[in-house]
Order: structure tokens, then sequence, then C-alpha cells
């Protein structure tokens, strides 16, 4: 199939320790969500913080384990995937993490932390794997130097391309991009989003792109998936998103990017969320946006609005 990745009413609860009444609490990290990636598109995945979105990438490759659902990755169920089976597709799933300077072990060479999973999966020893290290940092614009030095001898924007590195290692098709940019400077975010850019390009990857706001993976990716409190709420072309978002949460994130043409900016109001996002604990009954969306009818609280659309777009909103 030319889908890398289907995802099938993926559900990931995690159980919360027992609190003063001595019940559990089961807070709904990721409720029943549906998609897929087609091979060599970004899917970029956004939502506030604690919408899920983390959740899902790290359930994706099983780092989580899934409650419910189906994930399929070529075709192969990687859910009840043996745990061979599981290390063989964990070579074609790599993931960048959101901070360059948590993810890169201190003490580590940049030589070692790139080579690690090139010993881990028994792909390269002695020459072979110092020629690929060298190989892997021209492939993210470092060069053979840096090998031998660690990670604080490095700026943000490098050791994101440290940690680009050791994804690339073991040859991946998928990769997960967890906020890759979020914690960088303004100024080396573009540098990052085009190297990705570029690798995505010149190695055929595919991306899931994870980040908190529209604006950051709107020149990245082909499309664009809306998380709110553990539901997909909108998911379509980044194009279509943006010339007709149907969600009031997206209309609301959109609003809040700023625009550089008066005219549009005129046309779009700014839409200020009012209210915290409820606890995944909790959510609200019937549409869980309804508590902070200015459109809410009646049935809005009664009923959960249905996803759906077509292949382009897909929204769930009553309206
Ligand atoms: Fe708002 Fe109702 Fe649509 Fe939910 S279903 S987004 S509450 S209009």
């Amino acid at each position: 199939s030319e889908n890398i990745l289907e995802v099938n009413n993926l559900k990931k609860y995690f159980q919360l320790a027992a609190g003063f009444f001595g019940k559990f609490s089961i807070l709904k990290a990721v409720d029943d969500i549906s998609f897929s990636i087609k091979r060599g598109e970004t899917l970029g995945l956004v939502g506030e913080s604690g919408c899920g979105k983390t959740t899902v990438g790290r359930t994706l490759l099983r780092l989580y384990e899934p409650t419910a659902g189906e994930i399929l990755f070529d075709n192969e169920d990687i859910v009840t995937a043996s745990a061979s089976k599981m290390r063989q597709i964990r070579r074609k799933m790599q993931m960048i993490f959101q901070d360059p300077y948590a993810s890169l072990n201190p003490r580590m060479t940049v030589s070692d932390i790139i080579g690690e999973p090139l010993d881990i999966h028994g792909l390269a020893k002695g020459k072979a794997r110092k020629d690929r290290v060298h190989e892997l940092l021209h492939l993210v614009g470092l060069n053979a130097e840096h090998a031998t030095r660690y990670p604080h001898e490095f700026s943000g924007g490098q050791r994101q391309r440290i940690g680009v590195a050791r994804a690339l290692a073991v040859e991946p098709e998928f990769i997960i991009c967890d906020e890759p940019i979020s914690a960088l400077d303004v100024s080396i975010q573009a540098q990052v989003i085009n190297l990705l850019d570029e690798l995505q390009e010149t190695l055929g990857l595919t991306y899931l792109f994870i980040a908190h706001d529209l604006a950051m993976v709107k020149h990245i990716s082909d499309r664009i998936a809306v998380m709110y409190l553990g539901k997909i709420v909108e998911i379509a072309d980044s194009d279509e998103l943006f010339a007709n978002p149907l969600h009031p949460y997206t209309k609301a994130l959109l609003s809040a990017i700023p625009v550089p043409d008066p005219e549009i900016a005129m046309k779009r109001k700014r839409i200020i969320l009012e209210g915290d996002v409820p606890s995944p604990i909790n959510p609200p009954t019937g549409c869980r946006f309804r508590t902070r969306c200015g459109e809410a009818k009646e049935i809005c609280a009664e009923q959960e609005p249905v996803f759906k659309g077509n292949s382009r777009h897909k929204v769930a909103c009553h309206l």
C-alpha cells in the first residue's frame, strides 16, 4: 500500500495512582484516533501541551504499550509483533527528540553517540563504523573533526544535528520528530527545518512532525492533524487547512499566527481561547472542545461529533 503507517482506533490510557478516595483514575491521553501517513510525506501533528501528541509518537514506537487499536507499519501490525520482530521494525522507525541538550549523553563523544545504534544493531565495526559516522556527520552539515568532541562543545542547533545523525544511522524509513525545533532559537529553527526537508528529499524519508503551533509545521507538512484532549479534531492537506479551517479550535490556533498581509489580517479576526484545557481524566461530555468553543450549541454537550469528511479534509464538529 502507499501508506507507510496506518493507525486505527488507537487508545493510550494511563492508570494514575489511587487518590484520596482510593479510586484509580484513568488518564485518556490518546482516545480513539485514526490516521495514515503516505510514504515520503510529512504529517504535522499539532496541539497544546497535554493534548496527547507526544504520547501518540511514543506509542507508535511502542515506547508506551497501546491500550487498544491497531498500528500498521508497512502493513504489519506492530501492536502484536513479537520482540524480535519489533527489533527489526524499530530500525525502520526512529525518533528525534525535543531537547537536544537532554537527549545526548554528555559523557559520550559524538562518534559514540552516533555510532551507538550501529553497535546495537550490529551494523558496522572498526573502520567501517568510523567511516559511517563521518558520512552521517557530513549528511547533517557537520564534519569529521566533530566526531571526537563532546555535546557541550556544540550549540543547540548543532546538537540537534547530532540527534538527527544518530536517528539516521540505522537507515530508517520513518522518523518521528517530537518538537525538534521548539527548544531552539527562532533563527536556528529554519535551518533545522531545511535540513530535515533536504534529508527527506535525498533519503526518501517519511516524517511525523509533532509541534505545538501551526506556524512551525506549515512549511514542512504535506498534511496536518490537529489534536485536542486526546482526539484528532481536524486533518487536512496543509494548504487546505490554512485556507479553509473548519474546526473552531483550528480557527483559533490559526488566528494566533501573525500574518504580514494587513488585508488578510483584517478578515481573520483573532479568536482568543477562554479558559484552560480541561483535564483528560474527566473530559467534557459530547464534544471535548465545547467548554472553550464560542460556537457551542446544546447538541455539543450531548453528542460526541463524528470525525468525517473526504480524503483531503476531515473534521469532528457538529456545525
Ligand atoms: Fe464547538 Fe460544538 Fe463544534 Fe465542538 S461540536 S467544536 S462545541 S461547535
